[in-house]
């Protein structure tokens, strides 16, 4: 067991407000790098820089350029930071960084802990993404998937393991996880694990890896619970908090803000709809990475807008050829990164959007500054995952202005506003055309046809004329879980099994759900959790009761999520592959 670390005493508000001002240690924080600092000013080596300039991504984050230098030289870190913030990479680039060049071993010298299956596949795809130039050899491990594929995979040899903690544990306890050799301790999402009654099984792992390695939690907020694990496993740590910075009075613009929350693969054509109702004159689409931005640039083109992509891996000319086009008229979309977008002044435009949450609320102030300018309207709209969805409620605090949440429109709300966009320009035609030269045309059809039908019929070609096809699908709602206080002592899935709750789980309303997966797939209660937890904005605790029978499933959650729930897991996969899911039908 450590020595207590010297973190401050946690005030319940600290609980849920994570922007709340931090207590760095006393002399020993080694400065952060200033706001433009790139990877390369953190110090990284050349493998990791390299992989960061193929994955596009053209600057650190606030998070990144915080945690990534101490981390890297071995300091004890507590960050409080959500998803979204990039704190997968603030911790998973100074673990790579910190691999010996030569590693003979076979047995891990880091372990990630994350809370499920899904955050597991994600981080240790990350760090595979990032390390690869360094030869990293990382191994996912999560309940839900066959023991002994993950026994071949650390039989092998492994650098970094990233588990769910139950599985950790099983693991350690057949000798198959050998922990002797960690020298970094990662807790990642630590008040989700705690939540999903992992406590435990965390206090048992941290127990049986060396005294003398580096720990490091990462969390969103800051219960009680985990401020006493922290005191008790972390060694004078280093406390890094995002999105502390409040902006001076005046400095937020005053721009119409909305969110709307859709799931990621609906996010494209959550986009195109609200545009689509929105019809900017031009709008910046900010996105993350360079890859991001030319596919969406794809995306959208092939939708029909005229969107121009605009990022750090371009000459000056083509930005320059860019900007003309929008200035003139002939781009009406610029889908760009921050870097990028730097300093860019673009007089007509009206919309800013941000194609995912900010990763910093300064990030998202700077970029709305953009509009609302000399007393013109101006739009944000920001599209957020249902993960995401506590970095919203951050940057709304910092920023003091209220973000609505809305509705992505649906097909009806298109087709209203369509026809609304078909009066309108009806209505101008009548008012300043010269219509005289199609008189002749009514006249004779009026022979045959009352003038109301003849309007209608004229109506209709015009409508079609100038609308956009006639929308596709509906887009599946997605309702936010409403913050809870949080309990103690609640003991949920521990990724690979769990006895069914009944209708205690989710309480109030809920509903069946089938999947068309069971105990032959190999399916079990965690993958199911997971599943659903790592796609929705649910928690594992929202989950009610699961059966698993030998060919399907059924799973209890709240009535209000069932489309959601059944919209995420149909667009992503159970034990791999593609399932059924539908509502139960109620038996005969
Ligand atoms: P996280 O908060 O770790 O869940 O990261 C959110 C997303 O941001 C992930 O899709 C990352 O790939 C992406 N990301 C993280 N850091 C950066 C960066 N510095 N530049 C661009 N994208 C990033």
């Amino acid at each position: 067991m450590h020595a207590p670390g010297t973190i401050g005493p946690m005030t319940p508000e600290a609980e849920t407000t994570p922007e709340a001002e931090p207590t760095p240690e006393a002399g020993t924080a080694p400065t952060a790098p200033d706001e433009g600092a790139t990877f390369a000013d953190l110090g990284l080596r050349p493998e990791l820089l390299a992989a960061l300039s193929r994955l596009g991504y053209e600057e650190p984050t606030p998070i990144q350029r915080e945690a990534i230098p101490p981390m890297a030289a071995g300091r004890d870190l507590l960050g409080q930071a959500a998803t979204g913030t990039g704190k997968t990479a603030a911790y998973a680039l100074p673990v790579l960084q910190r691999l010996p060049d030569e590693r003979p071993g076979g047995d891990p010298l880091a372990l990630v802990l994350v809370p499920t299956r899904e955050l597991a596949i994600q981080v240790s795809e990350a760090l595979h993404r990032y390390g690869r130039d360094l030869g990293a050899r990382v191994v996912p491990v999560y309940g839900g998937q066959p023991i002994p594929r993950q026994l071949r995979a650390l039989e092998a040899g492994v650098d970094v393991v990233v588990a769910t903690p139950g599985r950790a544990l099983d693991l350690l306890q057949r000798g198959s996880l050998r922990l002797g050799g960690v020298a970094t301790v990662v807790l990642d999402e630590g008040d989700e694990m705690l939540d999903m009654g992992f406590a435990e099984d965390l206090e048992a792992l941290l127990d049986e890896v060396p005294e003398e390695r580096q720990t490091v939690l990462f969390s969103a907020t800051m219960p009680r619970r985990l401020d006493s694990m922290a005191r008790r496993h972390l060694r004078d740590p280093l406390r890094i908090q995002v999105a502390r910075e409040v902006p001076t009075e005046g400095e937020a613009p005053r721009v119409r803000q909305t969110a709307f929350v859709v799931a990621r693969a609906a996010k494209a054509a959550a986009l195109g709809r609200v545009l689509d109702v929105e019809s900017p004159t031009a709008a910046i689409v900010f996105c993350r990475t360079r890859d991001e931005v030319d596919d969406l640039t794809e995306t959208l083109n092939g939708r029909g807008y005229r969107a121009e992509a605009l990022h750090g891996g371009m000459s000056q000319e083509q930005r320059d050829r860019v900007m003309g086009r929008l200035r003139g008229g002939t781009a009406e979309l610029l889908v760009a990164t921050d870097v990028a977008a730097r300093g860019l002044d673009v007089e007509q435009l009206t919309h800013v959007v941000n194609y995912d949450v900010p990763a910093a609320a300064e990030t998202y102030v700077h970029r709305i500054g953009r509009v609302g300018r000399a007393g013109r309207e101006g739009v944000a709209i920001t599209l957020v995952e249902p993960r995401a969805h506590r970095m919203l409620k951050t940057i709304e605090r910092v920023t003091g202005a209220p973000i609505k949440v809305e509705r992505v429109p649906t097909v009806a709300d298109l087709r209203a506003r369509r026809l609304e966009l078909t009066r309108a320009a009806l209505r101008e035609s009548l008012l300043g055309d010269d219509l005289e030269r199609f008189r002749g045309v009514v006249e004779t059809l009026t022979d045959e046809f009352d003038v109301m039908e003849v309007a209608l019929a004229a109506v209709k070609l015009a409508h079609e004329a100038t609308g956009g096809p006639d929308d596709e699908e509906e887009i599946p709602e997605v309702t936010l879980r409403p913050e809870r206080p949080r309990r103690d002592g609640d003991r949920g899935d521990r990724g690979q099994g769990r006895p069914p709750r009944g209708r205690s789980g989710p309480g109030g309303d809920t509903e069946r759900l089938f999947i068309g997966a069971g105990r032959s797939a190999g399916v079990r209660p965690g993958d199911l959790v997971g599943a659903i937890a790592g796609e929705t904005g649910l928690r594992g605790r929202d989950v009610g009761a699961i059966e698993i029978a030998e060919r399907f499933s059924l799973v209890e959650v709240p009535a209000a999520s069932a489309d959601e729930v059944i919209a995420a897991l149909k667009a992503s996969s159970v034990k791999g592959r593609k399932v059924t899911v539908r509502r139960e039908r109620s038996p005969a």
